[in-house]
């Protein structure tokens, strides 16, 4: 795609989907993964910068039905589900969503296997964003084998389960 970077700046808030969609407009930003309580869960440390950069851009799919398609960008500090160290996981994600008017709509839409998302009143950019997030994050995140901390010297497998996560700090 050719850089569009004329989208309007926009860190939190709410904003008309079916206006954006009908204008063809772009909202860009930048959010902190820490500060979302869902995916704030997922990160190896709160002490570590988690920036994403993100756009919704709105328009309308091959039937003309208005729709959002949201990018989502960056890398996140996720556990290593093999040796549960912090690991770096780039995040990559595009997503396009159809918008409903109402309940309606949304299931009949729904039924069409495309992702819907109801914008009967203005939607919450943080919230959008950290839905698709939540999405396209892996289930067991894990670093490449040649970069993974070696559980060798250990002679088994991974860790007990319960056992603290060694990367954990003493809470806030
Ligand atoms: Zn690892």
């Amino acid at each position: 795609m050719v850089m569009r970077t004329a989208g309007r700046r926009m860190e939190a808030g709410r904003f008309d989907a079916f206006r954006l969609a009908e204008r063809g407009e772009i909202l860009t930003g930048e959010l902190d993964v820490a500060a979302l309580a869902r995916a704030a869960d997922r990160l190896a440390s709160a002490e570590r910068p988690a920036t994403l950069a993100w756009t919704i851009e709105g328009g309308q799919d091959g039937l003309g039905r208005p729709m959002l398609t949201l990018t989502v960008r960056g890398s996140l500090p996720l556990v290593c589900q093999r040796c549960l160290q912090p690991c770096d996981v780039a995040v990559d994600q595009r997503s396009e969503l159809l918008i409903a008017h109402d309940e309606v709509e949304l299931k009949r839409l729904d039924a069409d296997e495309r992702e819907v998302v109801l914008a009967s009143s203005p939607l919450d950019v943080r919230t959008l964003i950290e839905d698709e997030l939540l999405l396209s994050l892996p289930y067991a995140p894990m670093h490449s084998a040649a970069e993974c901390a070696p559980a060798a010297s250990t002679g088994r497998e991974g860790m007990q389960p319960g056992q603290a996560l060694p990367f954990k700090r003493s809470p806030r």
